[in-house]
């Protein structure tokens, strides 16, 4: 029996206590597996959800993070994918069923009796809880890693394993393109991403924010237009002409403005509010045939998809990368929206 591997990250001990220095253990490296050196993680909004507990369900210890990106340190014997001293990444999941239907289709996201979720996950295979990338080193499945293109720039390259994905996976599913005007709903670590995806993907991108002093970056970040959602007569100026919608907003707000800037026949896309959406207007869906759906992260393949496009297209993350001793006070800023546009942590200051 193989040992179990040291690691050393920072916890949350409980929904209300700060995180702080955790000493671990990663399993020992089997013939499938590839152990990672960390060295960046990005904080994403659903982190800090998680840890204060805001989903519910939350299991303490809780090391967060799920955009993770490092050199391979060591593989096992069956691994064919990587080899020690390749780059590589880890986004939001460890693993999945592999049978079911979403399974088979590459859609391990919605894997039926639930994918295996980086952290703060029952891990049905090894037991214990799973643990995520705010620490030195993690171990996971060749099928769960992804190749991180050479040529990018990697502390913007981390926050492409969640932030990257769950924005361009809607964009390709309804086939933004060129000739659509396409809305992305707030400017964080999401949005930016989305901005980035949509003006490279050809569409019409107005950004669509409750910040008017991020306008300028929005315009530098690939939007064409700058809408302030707080400005009833810019969203009434907009009205009826939007072919698709990503809203990122990351708490539970009220749809009904933005429902009424799509077209007939077009959707909006949330990946922000996962509690209950509030009244929506029955008459503004029915008189338009308009769509409102979700959509959570995207699969293994997609991801690789997305993380190749970024290659050739040159596309990272802007980050602002922090000492792993102030996660705390960053998770405040990002609750103030003071983030351009995503906090990475640096490794090296574990
Ligand atoms: P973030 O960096 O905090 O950005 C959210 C942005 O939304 C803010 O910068 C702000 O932009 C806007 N905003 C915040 N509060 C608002 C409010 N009350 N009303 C209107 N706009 C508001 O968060 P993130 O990391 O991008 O994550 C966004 C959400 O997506 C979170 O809930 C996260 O958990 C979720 N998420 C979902 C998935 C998925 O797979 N579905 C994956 C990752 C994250 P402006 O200043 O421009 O208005
Ligand atoms: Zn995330
Ligand atoms: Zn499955």
């Amino acid at each position: 029996m193989s040992k179990l591997i040291p690691a050393r990250g920072y916890a949350a001990a409980s929904a209300t206590t700060p995180l702080s220095p955790f000493s671990f253990e990663r399993r020992a490296v089997g013939e499938k597996d590839v152990q990672i050196d960390i060295v960046y993680s990005g904080i994403c909004h659903s982190d800090m959800h998680q840890a204060r507990n805001e989903w519910g369900g939350s299991v303490y210890p809780m090391v967060p993070g799920h955009e993770i990106v490092g050199r391979v340190v060591a593989v096992g014997d069956k691994v064919t994918k990587f080899k020690v001293g390749d780059l590589a990444g880890v986004g939001c999941m460890v693993d999945s069923c592999r049978t079911c239907a979403s399974c088979r289709e590459q859609l391990q996201q919605y894997c039926e009796p639930g994918a295996t979720f980086t952290y703060n996950c029952e891990d049905p295979k090894y037991g214990g809880q799973t643990q995520g990338g705010y620490s030195d080193k993690i171990v996971v499945d060749e099928d769960f890693s992804l190749k991180i293109p050479e040529n990018l720039d990697l502390k913007g390259a981390a926050p492409l394993l969640c932030a990257g994905i769950t924005t361009y996976s809607p964009l390709r599913h309804w086939k933004v393109g060129k000739g659509q005007k396409v809305g992305i709903v707030g400017l964080g670590g999401l949005g930016h991403m989305g901005v980035k995806f949509a003006h490279a993907l050809g569409a019409h991108v107005v950004m669509i924010t409750t910040s008017p002093e991020k306008g300028a970056d929005a315009t530098k970040l690939g939007a064409d237009e700058v809408l302030i959602s707080k400005d009833a007569d810019a969203m009434a100026a907009h009205a009826n002409s939007f072919d698709f919608i990503l809203n990122t907003i990351p708490v539970g707000h009220d749809m009904n403005p933005y429902v009424a800037l799509l077209k007939r026949d077009a959707t909006m896309c949330i990946v922000g509010a996962v509690e209950p959406w509030g009244a929506v207007h029955g008459g503004a869906m029915i008189l338009k045939r308009r769509n409102i759906a979700g959509s959570v992260i995207g699969g293994i393949a997609e991801t690789q998809e997305m993380l190749d496009f970024c290659g050739t297209h040159n596309i990272v993350s802007d980050v602002e990368v922090i000492a792993m001793k102030d996660v705390n006070t960053a998770y405040e800023r990002m609750l103030k929206s003071d983030v351009k546009y995503r906090f990475v942590i640096d490794m090296a200051t574990l």
